[in-house]
């Protein structure tokens, strides 16, 4: 596999002017004469798909909500990042570039974190011109607050709903184009594959989610904006929808898959409360502002009320052990010192897997009125499930599956080692190495879509002829269709007694104890022995109720776990042989004292696995190795 990150010459603050002066142009009157097809219409693909149209072009998008604006980044809560400095407080595009590297522990692309930097500016004054509410200060202007891993204030948000509004704001934008008919909205229809003439990807197959139905589109170029995989685990704050299925099938068309093993764990859920539960819910980390984490300093005194612990008994350990960044220190950090108290003794709620999150001092310091400025829907949310009102009682909180800083290889044109083949926003292996700051997946999804994809994609569709569109009627769409179909008819062939959710938990179980928080040889190489024993067993013992080709949930869900069954196996190798840690992934073997210890002699590089055929065989490991020119490599401190 070439990997050939095509990063362009000169100085880090030139390379993306250089690059969007140098890149190729599509004529204007040309452009309706390509088709682009976007798979996914959050904020990545919404963004990119309105924007394309808006040029020009002739785009079909897809998603398999019945609405675009149902995208899992409607969940979205805390913010969104960019490099005002309306604060005055110190930040600049350089320092946004230094602290997403850093962040990110080193284990990111120097060249795309400074552009994302760059072109986050931009996205605020995009969104505020759009009419996107983002919350004011009294006298009007954009109102700030903190994210984890930084000491300035650069967020933006909208109460803790940041999400929602910007995909409004997007989904606004791409009805338009809808309405204009430029854009042609499939909803509710799933990719199913890429497929693929000459080397070259022209376009996918898909299923018509309600009827059924399987059909082809072709295109001059695809983009795959389809969102995390952190659903592997099971249990997440994701969309229950959320999958790996769309570039999980382009992997096995020929993408690289980098790093599947950088999972953030975030370390604010609410804990998981019961067997049965099948979805967790975020706490924002925009909450650590005004909330103190904290646990009791006695085991003895973890079944008290938390009233009745006095201050001097109370371990504020984000405070204790990392002065300087405190409740805001970094996810992997956060979540690694939740655990460590929890581990510990002194975790607090059912099981004693939980940490307090309290508003006490905010409370009494702003008033509660202020606080519910800033989070009352999220205070709502924490009381509808838990029953208990965090104004009164501090939230509990721990650690859960959050985020895939994994995902398709791409180089800095964000195209995949398959020519034509795009991938935008978390799908991508992008910007945020092995740990992503807070704000900063929003921040990239509509940097990808708005401002970067509409010029590398000109820059391609500029060398590939017009005429070229490929035929759905041709031998390459058809023997794609075949293998969907038959695919489909071996899920619905089973005569077994599991339900697919039954099977889909048993492996994020796996998952979640052998290659979650802590990572070691010896749990992940169990992993490795049980995921092909029950994979083995989904095909052998799977129910799937209802008919292949009508409405049927139960099929689109065993389609997608059982691209989980493979996709879980490929994460635990690359976290087995990568024998360091750094970020999220964390191999117990590798540390200084509790911290993460990266090897750079040898993994400083991305890791890019090629398919090698079938689910058996073992893939095959790339590198792309990791240069820093800006940022000298160092051992993180947030102490
Ligand atoms: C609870 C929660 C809160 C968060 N809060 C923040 C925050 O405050 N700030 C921040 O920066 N980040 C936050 N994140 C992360 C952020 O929300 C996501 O990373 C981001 O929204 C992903 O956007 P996306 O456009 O890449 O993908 P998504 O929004 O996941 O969209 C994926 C799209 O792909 C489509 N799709 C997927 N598979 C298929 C298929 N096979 N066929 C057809 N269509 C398909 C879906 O229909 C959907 O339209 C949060 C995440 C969670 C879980």
């Amino acid at each position: 596999m070439k990997l050939d990150a095509r990063i362009p010459n000169g100085p880090i603050e030139e390379k993306w002017s250089n690059a969007k002066f140098e890149m190729k142009l599509v004529n204007p009157a040309n452009k309706r004469k390509y088709k682009v097809i976007v798979v996914g219409s959050g904020l990545a693909g919404g963004a990119a798909a309105a924007t394309l149209a808006e040029l020009g072009y002739d785009v079909a998008c897809f998603c398999f909500q019945d609405s675009p604006r149902r995208a899992h980044s409607i969940a979205a809560q805390g913010g969104i990042n960019a490099a005002k400095n309306y604060q005055n407080d110190g930040d600049s595009v350089h320092r946004l570039f230094y602290d997403t590297v850093k962040g990110g522990d080193f284990r990111s692309r120097e060249a795309n974190v400074h552009r994302r930097a760059e072109v986050s500016v931009n996205i605020i004054d995009q969104c505020t011109a759009m009419g996107v509410p983002v919350a004011r200060e009294y006298g009007g202007t954009l109102a700030n607050r903190r994210f984890g891993g930084a000491q300035v204030s650069r967020t933006f948000y909208a109460r803790g709903q940041t999400g929602q509004q910007l995909l409004l704001g997007v989904y606004s934008a791409l009805q338009r184009q809808i309405g204009a008919g430029k854009v042609k909205m499939f909803s509710r229809t799933e990719m199913l594959d890429v497929v693929m003439d000459n080397g070259r990807a022209v376009g996918i197959v898909v299923r018509d989610l309600v009827t059924g139905t399987i059909s082809s589109h072709a295109a001059h170029a695809v983009i795959l904006a389809t969102g995390g995989y952190g659903n592997v685990f099971y249990l997440s704050p994701n969309a229950k929808g959320s999958n790996v299925t769309e570039t999980y099938r382009a992997y096995k068309r020929g993408a690289g898959f980098a790093n599947p093993c950088y999972t953030q764990i975030h370390p604010t859920c609410i804990p998981v409360s019961g067997d049965y539960q099948s979805k967790l819910t975020l706490m924002s980390e925009s909450l650590r502002n005004d909330g103190r984490v904290w646990v009791p300093k006695k085991k003895e005194d973890i079944a008290k009320h938390p009233d009745q612990i006095a201050e001097s008994d109370r371990d504020y350990y984000l405070e204790r052990k990392y002065p300087s960044f405190g409740n805001l220190a970094p996810r992997d950090i956060s979540s690694r010192a939740a655990k460590e108290q929890c581990d510990d003794g002194r975790g607090v709620g059912p099981g004693g897997r939980g940490v307090y999150l309290d508003f006490r001092d905010g409370i009494k310091r702003d008033g509660a009125d202020k606080i519910r400025e800033k989070y009352g829907n999220l205070f709502d949310m924490y009381e509808r499930i838990t029953g208990e009102d965090p104004y009164k009682v501090p939230m509990r909180i721990y650690p859960a599956v959050h985020y895939a800083m994994g995902g398709l290889w791409v180089d800095y044109q964000l195209q995949t080692t398959i020519p034509g083949l795009f991938c935008l926003g978390e799908a991508n292996f992008s910007d945020h190495g092995a740990n992503r700051l807070g704000a900063s997946a929003l921040m990239q999804g509509l940097a990808d879509g708005y401002f970067v994809i509409p010029y590398t994609l000109g820059n391609y569709l500029a060398g590939v002829p017009a005429t070229s569109l490929a035929d759905v009627n041709s031998a390459a769409f058809k023997t794609s269709e075949t293998e969907v179909r038959a695919r489909l008819d071996k899920l619905m062939s089973g005569t077994g007694k599991r339900s697919v959710e039954s099977l889909w938990k048993e492996l994020g179980h796996i998952m979640w104890e052998n290659c979650g928080m802590a990572r070691s040889k010896e749990s992940l190489e169990k992993a490795l022995a049980e995921i092909p024993r029950l994979r083995e067993e989904f095909w052998r013992d799977l129910s799937v109720i209802g008919e292949r080709d009508s409405f049927n949930q139960s099929l689109e869900k065993a389609g997608r776990v059982a691209d989980f069954m493979e996709f879980g196996e490929l994460l635990c190798r690359d976290a087995l042989i990568r024998e360091e840690s750094c970020g999220g992934h964390f191999r117990v073997e590798h540390q200084v004292e509790g911290e993460a210890k990266r090897d750079d002699e040898r993994f400083c590089h991305a890791a890019v696995w090629e398919y090698a055929g079938s689910a058996d065989a073992t893939p095959i490991r790339n590198v792309e190795p990791l240069v820093f020119e800006n940022v000298k490599l160092a051992t993180r401190s947030y102490k």
